[in-house]
């Protein structure tokens, strides 16, 4: 499948948490939606039936992936674009219904930047904005939860896995918080109706859905599904992001899961979805998104979420049986180098199987991955997007580290491709540079 033999002359990239490459078998099964297969499938014709025979499929897919039924999934551009859908589109309902209240979002404090960016940006327009705090391992301190929660909270988004440092937060656990929240409000709204309890009782066992959606629970989940399990009931989730160019598939397509999509013809109509659509026009994905759909990207993305989902578990233990192997190479090195985050010999199931967050004293990241780059490794310093706009992270500085340490620390994550000879050169090259010092 992937080349896994590399030569001296070959670059050796360890930056799979940035993106990965095509899996050729996903390539070519998008190939011919670009010129063969071009149609619109909004289009009643032939090519239009085609293209969205395609789309459907994908839909498919990724629904299968994720425990998920057909309609609950939405085809966005980028998981940026999901988060923004998701927080934006909360945020926009919850003012439908409650006009008189604030609105209130509740996000960790190492959330990727299409979440914390947006939530900021959702403040500037008068939202209130709570972060929730995270500890020295980047675990959010989910006492701090309840406290946070309260009868304004239109949404509450905490990530499955962080980016930069694979820190896996307790979703699960989050999402039976908020659960509970929801009941205890329903439970207080019977009360003040005079509801007997025999009722109450009857609505419970009837599973009938609480009398309030909110606060809903939304989880960022793009660099978990490669490793993790990610269906969305079994995490309590109401919402959930995934994104086809870290597994995979092709730049230009993700998902946002959506529990109840519900329909919705127009903008301007009441809907029964639990968010508003942030982007109007056609109709597309059942009104939440509207836009010509990106068929070769939603194609491939399908296959590629299907190829993630199979190969999952077994994926996850090879990977990191060598990230293990490769980090006591290097600390074997140097003994002052330390890992950003979960130790992950102590607590191996806290950290995602691909990732190393690596602290080398006295070495500026900077010098660090310009120096290994030309010797032909690519690793990157926090997330990509932050490190092209040159700031210091801000998800390091949430655990409390020095602003030194911060600035010396650098991320390597392995993907499919990496195998154990491409380590081994990695090695050698890593160990040159820390002795030229
Ligand atoms: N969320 C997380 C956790 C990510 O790692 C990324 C990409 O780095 C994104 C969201 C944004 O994904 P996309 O590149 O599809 O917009």
């Amino acid at each position: 499948m992937f080349r896994n033999r590399i030569s001296d002359m070959e670059k050796i990239y360890l930056d799979y948490a940035a993106t990965t490459p095509v899996d050729p078998r996903v390539l070519r099964f998008m190939r011919p939606y670009f010129a063969d297969k071009f149609g619109n499938p909004g289009s009643v014709h032939g090519a239009g039936q085609e293209a969205i025979a395609a789309v459907d499929l994908a839909r498919e897919r990724v629904a299968d992936s994720l425990g998920a039924e057909f309609r609950q999934i939405i085809f966005t551009s980028s998981a940026t674009e999901a988060n923004n859908l998701v927080l934006r589109g909360a945020v926009k309902k919850f003012r439908k219904e409650f006009p008189d209240r604030r609105p209130k979002l509740v996000v960790s404090a190492i959330e990727h930047e299409s979440v914390l960016e947006t939530a900021r940006d959702l403040e500037r327009e008068g939202v209130e904005l709570a972060v929730l705090p995270v500890d020295k391992k980047g675990i959010v301190k989910i006492g701090k939860l309840q406290e946070l929660l309260d009868e304004r909270t239109a949404l509450v988004s905490v990530m499955y896995a962080n980016n930069e440092i694979g820190t896996i937060e307790p979703v699960q656990e989050i999402g039976k918080i908020i659960a509970d929240f929801r009941k205890s409000v329903r439970d207080v709204k019977d009360a003040q109706n005079g509801k007997s309890q025999r009722a109450e009782r009857s609505t419970e066992r009837s599973g009938s859905t609480p009398s309030t959606p909110y606060p809903l629970f939304h989880t960022d989940a793009v660099q978990a599904f490669q490793y993790l399990d990610c269906r969305p009931e079994a995490l309590g989730a109401d919402a959930l992001t995934i994104s086809s160019h870290k597994v995979y598939g092709p730049k230009g397509a993700a998902a946002l899961y959506v529990k109840n999509v519900g329909t919705f013809k127009r903008s301007n109509e009441r809907s029964d979805s639990t968010l508003q659509p942030i982007i109007t026009g056609g109709g597309q994905e059942f009104g939440l998104r509207s836009g010509t759909e990106n068929v070769p990207a939603i194609a491939g993305f399908g296959l590629a979420a299907e190829i993630a989902g199979k190969d999952r578990a077994a994926e996850a233990a090879r990977v990191s049986g060598l990230r293990n192997k490769f980090w006591r190479e290097l600390k074997k090195m140097n003994n002052q180098i330390r890992l950003n985050g979960v130790d992950i010999i102590a607590e191996p199931g806290l950290r995602l199987a691909n990732n190393l967050n690596i602290w080398l004293p006295g070495r500026p990241a900077e010098e660090t991955l310009a120096r290994l780059d030309l010797a032909g490794i690519r690793v990157s310093a926090g997330s990509a997007c932050a490190s092209r706009a040159q700031r210091a992270s801000e998800t390091l500085k949430a655990l409390g580290y020095p602003e030194k340490r911060i600035k010396e620390s650098f991320r390597i994550s392995l993907g499919r491709p990496t195998g154990t000879r491409e380590l081994h050169q990695a090695l050698k090259i890593i160990r040159k540079y820390i002795a030229a010092k």
